[in-house]
């Protein structure tokens, strides 16, 4: 296990899949990881990353949503500069997003039967636009497999002492997949659950002791059927 400091590398390799990187950034990660030399950590951060490209490149075709929301965060990559600290709260929910998605993958690595390559695992990766409140919800998965991302962007703020509690609804039983809050309007939230088994999915507000039972009605739903 390297001891070295992967820190600056995974925020370059994140920036290089999530929008591209300026020359200079390029050259400094291409310097970055020469300095490592043989490293056993660079070589499964850029396998990771190369794994969410894909993933990246397949959810922009499947859902044309999709297409949108990810031309803003692209759009938000370039403006902010990987080399530059103007916008440091959007680049660092990026780098976020890229890590969770690897997260997504390794899982679906790790469980998915070794005789079944792991890209036709993740070109099963469904996306699913939540309908109801402002803003844009997306709900990230893989039928099957245990993990989701649920994305958001310009949502309003859940109100003081509240918060979004994210739930799986299988027939009437609502069973809770968390609590998150959006930052500045922005949503980047993991559940290692298997969010495929429910038939649909829904955000409610609650307090922020995070509800076993949600207490509202929903503001956002979206059906997985
Ligand atoms: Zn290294």
């Amino acid at each position: 296990m390297s001891t070295r400091d992967h820190g600056l590398i995974e925020e370059l390799l994140a920036g290089r899949v999530l929008g591209g990187l300026e020359p200079e950034d390029d050259a400094a990660l291409l310097a970055a990881m020469a300095a490592h030399g043989d490293c056993e950590e660079c070589r499964r951060l850029e396998a990771g990353f190369e794994e969410t490209a894909g993933l990246l490149g397949f959810a922009l075709d499947a859902v044309p949503v999709r297409e949108e929301l990810a031309d803003r965060v692209l759009e938000g990559a370039r403006v902010a500069g990987w080399a530059g600290r103007r916008r440091p709260q959007r680049r660092a929910a990026l780098v976020a997003i890229a890590a969770a998605l690897v997260v997504v993958i390794a899982g679906v690595a790790t469980l998915r039967p070794r005789t079944q390559p792991i890209v036709g695992a993740t070109s099963a990766q469904q996306v699913r636009r939540f309908q109801g409140g402002a803003g844009a919800l997306t709900l990230l998965y893989a039928p099957g497999q245990p993990g989701a991302l649920v994305w958001g962007e310009d949502l309003p703020a859940p109100g003081a002492g509240k918060t979004y509690e994210i739930w799986m609804i299988t027939g009437s039983t609502p069973v809770s997949a968390g609590c998150a809050s959006p930052t500045n309007g922005e949503l980047s939230a993991f559940t290692d659950a298997d969010v495929s088994r429910s038939d649909l999915m829904a955000v409610t507000l609650e307090p922020r002791s995070c509800p076993p039972a949600p207490t509202t009605q929903p503001v956002y739903t979206a059906t997985l059927a």
